[in-house]
């Protein structure tokens, strides 16, 4: 599915160097390179603050906490995501309210968010998922309209460009309160263990989050309030100042490998490639078709025997999930992401693919279908 041992063998001399001088600094725990990374994003991004912290989940529960979500209030969340966008709603004792999303491009409905607004909620969380934008001119107009706080879960949309109607463009992670994002391995902009950031443009807001993150202290042993303790080792910090400088060359090759997929599954009558919404760039986190027919699991299975790996993201919608039934969702309440669960295959996608690779995985997958 991705291939970390070629991209590192491109940039092992630059890699390996970085290590070597944080190992000699034995800076383990916010050393230098964790500032000057926070700030070569910030100035990639365009957003005005960038903290880091462990993790993309943690990114997600301490902007929820710097909000001052209260328990007992609502989050809107599409049913069609990655668990982790879900999980700190619940953790922080607030609830979701599941939205369906859109068939093509996967992304939040916008239309559905009426249906479930009420006094209770007091967030949106707009998932970038696969490498886009979601609707986020309809989502930011919505949510000043009703007083709620938008943070973007861009774990998998790093630099991808957000156009408004009026023309101005902006990076995912920077349009809504917070935007929050993931440096694990398989990410767009990934790092060899965990990581992850928040974005803000509010100085305020900015403070609160780093404070949260570090046991709720601005000055050490004084705390002002209840924190959770979230840092990007200096290590993996390094690790991301190289990898940063070629993370548009990245974008750039997952582009090339979609359109070659694009095009030979133009007009294929099994294969349903995925859109491109019409506002945002695409930095292909997943290359994700829909397989038409039910005949999916017996095509993974049929590319799992040739060689060709592929996965499903995701397999089970999150309102049907054990853990989150609870909230009182049925079948049949979000259609097009139950819809989606049993359709999805997301096909190898990485910077160093070649061509020949391609074109193999390209015509196992028609082979399939000529049986
Ligand atoms: C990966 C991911 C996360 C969580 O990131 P971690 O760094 O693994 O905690 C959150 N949301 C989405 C959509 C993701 O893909």
């Amino acid at each position: 599915m991705v291939d970390l041992r070629t991209q590192y063998d491109c940039i092992k001399s630059e890699v390996d160097h970085a290590i070597q001088q944080v190992l000699s600094s034995t800076a383990f725990i916010n050393g230098p390179d964790v500032k000057q990374f926070a700030e070569e994003l910030a100035h990639y991004t365009g957003a005005n603050h960038v903290i880091p912290c462990a993790n993309g989940t943690d990114a997600l529960q301490i902007a929820m906490m710097a909000l001052d979500f209260e328990p007992g209030a609502e989050v809107i969340v599409p049913a069609f995501t990655y668990v982790a966008t879900v999980e700190v709603i619940s953790l922080l004792g607030l609830r979701p309210r599941f939205v369906d999303v859109l068939s093509d491009t996967f992304e939040l409905d916008p239309e559905s968010l009426e249906k479930v607004v009420n006094p209770k909620v007091v967030g949106i969380v707009p998932v970038h998922l696969f490498g886009q934008c979601s609707n986020m001119e309809f989502i930011l107009n919505f949510a000043q309209k009703y007083d709620l706080k938008v943070i973007e879960d861009t774990a998998q949309a790093i630099g991808a460009v957000y156009t408004f109607s009026d023309g101005r463009k902006s990076q995912a992670g920077t349009m809504g309160a917070v935007g929050t994002t993931s440096f694990f391995p398989s990410k767009n902009l990934g790092c060899y263990g965990d990581g992850g950031a928040m974005f803000t443009n509010d100085s305020e807001l900015a403070e609160k989050l780093r404070i949260i993150a570090n046991h709720g202290q601005r000055k050490k042993y004084y705390h002002e309030s209840i924190g959770v303790n979230s840092r990007l080792d200096t290590l993996q910090a390094a690790i991301l100042r190289i990898k940063l400088k070629h993370l548009d060359k990245y974008s750039a090759s997952r582009n090339e490998v979609a359109d070659r997929y694009d095009q030979a599954f133009l007009d294929h009558p099994n294969i349903k490639t995925p859109k491109r919404a019409a506002n945002s760039t695409h930095v292909f986190h997943q290359y994700t078709v829909q397989v038409e027919g039910y005949a999916r699991e017996e095509l993974k299975n049929y590319l799992q025997e040739k060689g060709v790996p592929t996965m499903v993201y995701y397999p089970v919608p999150l309102h049907l999930q054990q853990a989150y039934v609870q909230y009182g969702n049925q079948e049949g309440d979000f259609p097009v992401a139950e819809s989606l669960c049993k359709k999805v295959l997301s096909l190898p996608i990485h910077t160093e693919m070649e061509k020949d690779q391609q074109d193999y995985i390209i015509e196992t997958i028609k082979s399939f279908f000529r049986q």
